[in-house]
């Protein structure tokens, strides 16, 4: 599990986070109300911590002393500061910070959130650093040290091709030298690029400034950036984190498409994306497949009786809910207001059955606290078993199923089964 550490002498501060972190899957929070605390923290848990949120100013460290704790530790720090007055600025650029934030920027807390998760997300980032010269790899990876990004190597193109095609790899960007035996940089560019787009797969050429013509060469086969020859730290770091965001912004605008804003759970257009390619497969296999639809009971309630914002947050708790009950190759999406559907493979009637009557039994059982009020509600679910003409068929067969635990009282499960 990672951690993060974040220090602010605020109350309130801390208490914005907290919950706002308050179902965070991806780290521990640790968090710390002063230098002394933070130095604490950091020494318990030694090189463990993975990100941190400072603040500039502290009771007993007023002028950044904090960043210098995080940095002796190799810990990748976000700073949040009330000011940004000269004298700050050159204390910040001078230590090793990777953003730093306003604090009256009313989503000053978003802000710090998300440059967290992209740091973390640096940790399960892989990088391939192509070449022959064994000291040449080795400059590219210490220059990356402080980045935390996993780096594998290769010493020839074809090697690099065979590490990439290895999915368990999953390496988002490839780093590579031009001359090399067996396959050189270029003929490795042009063989990755039949298979990735500059979206999938990023690549970055390494080549000796005088040497303008392999630059264009590389750029017009597909790489989509280049450092210079020997490689400088600096340039390393800002060239594969500039390529790395843009990554990012790719998966993020794919995210977008197929995502819903409120929940982060699928959308129904990507529920029928990816959902039809599983029916196929089962069709043809001839297994069975459950499709079930979930919705929330007497849920106009909920909002009329706390308003919007808390109908909200009983929508995300069924995300998170099926989050932790389902397995993670068990497709399911946000269909519109608290309504969701699920599709699951390789499962048998009995063991759909009990899966959801557990599921169900986890929401009646659940309650929310929201800043004191406490929330509980109950959903309905509705399946379709085995196979229909479509999946479209197995969503309204699982919709009609929904309907009859609606009429039978709510709260139930009802799951019919269907042959094609
Ligand atoms: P039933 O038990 O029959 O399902 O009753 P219900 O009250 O849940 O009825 P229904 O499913 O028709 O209610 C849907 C309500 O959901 C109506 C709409 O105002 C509300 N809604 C839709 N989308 C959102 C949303 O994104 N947020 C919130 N808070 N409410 C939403
Ligand atoms: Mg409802
Ligand atoms: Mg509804």
């Amino acid at each position: 599990m990672r951690k993060v550490l974040i220090v602010d002498d605020s109350k309130m501060i801390l208490t914005l986070f907290r919950n706002e972190l308050q179902y965070f899957k991806k780290a521990e929070i640790f968090y710390a109300q002063s230098y002394k605390e933070a130095m604490r923290i950091v020494r318990e848990h030694a090189e463990d911590i993975h990100a941190a949120v400072l603040d500039y100013n502290l009771p007993d460290a007023p002028n950044g002393e904090v960043i210098a704790l995080t940095n002796s530790h190799n810990i990748p720090s976000v700073v949040l500061t009330g000011t940004l007055d000269k004298r700050v600025r050159d204390v910040i650029l001078k230590k090793n910070v990777v953003d730093f934030i306003l604090k009256d920027d009313p989503s000053s807390i978003q802000l710090a959130i998300s440059a967290i998760n992209k740091i973390l997300k640096r940790y399960d980032t892989t990088i391939l650093v192509v070449d022959d010269s064994k000291l040449s790899r080795e400059l590219i990876k210490m220059s990356l040290e402080t980045v935390h990004i996993k780096i594998l190597e290769a010493t020839n193109g074809e090697e690099a091709l065979e590490m990439v095609y290895d999915e368990t790899n999953d390496i988002s960007l490839v780093i590579t030298d031009y001359q090399m035996p067996v396959m050189d940089g270029i003929d490795l560019t042009f063989a990755l690029r039949k298979k990735y787009t500059k979206a999938q797969l990023g690549i970055i050429a390494i080549s000796a400034a005088e040497d303008e013509e392999t630059v264009s060469k590389f750029l017009k086969f597909g790489a989509n950036d280049f450092i210079n020859k020997p490689p400088v730290p600096n340039e390393v770091i800002t060239t594969v984190s500039s390529n790395l965001e843009v990554l990012d912004m790719f998966e993020q605008i794919k995210d977008m498409a197929n995502k819903d804003f409120l929940t982060g759970a699928y959308n129904r257009r990507y529920f029928f994306d990816a959902g039809n390619a599983i029916f196929l497969k089962a069709r043809r296999k001839e297994q069975p497949l459950a499709v079930i639809m979930l919705d929330i009971d007497n849920f106009k309630n909920i909002n009329d009786t706390y308003g919007h914002d808390v109908g909200d947050i009983a929508i995300k708790e069924i995300k998170r809910v099926l989050d932790e009950n389902l397995r993670a190759s068990d497709l399911f999406a946000r269909f519109g207001g608290e309504e969701f559907c699920i599709l699951l493979e390789d499962i048998t009637r009995a063991n759909t059955e009990k899966l959801f009557e557990k599921i169900r039994t986890k929401f009646e059982e659940n309650v929310i606290d929201i800043n004191g009020t406490r929330l509980s509600y109950t959903v309905s679910f509705g399946g379709a078993y085995g196979m229909a003409s479509s999946l479209e068929e197995m969503v309204k067969l699982s919709d009609k199923a929904l309907y009859e635990s609606k009429e039978n009282g709510r709260n139930k499960v009802t799951i019919q089964t269907h042959e094609n």
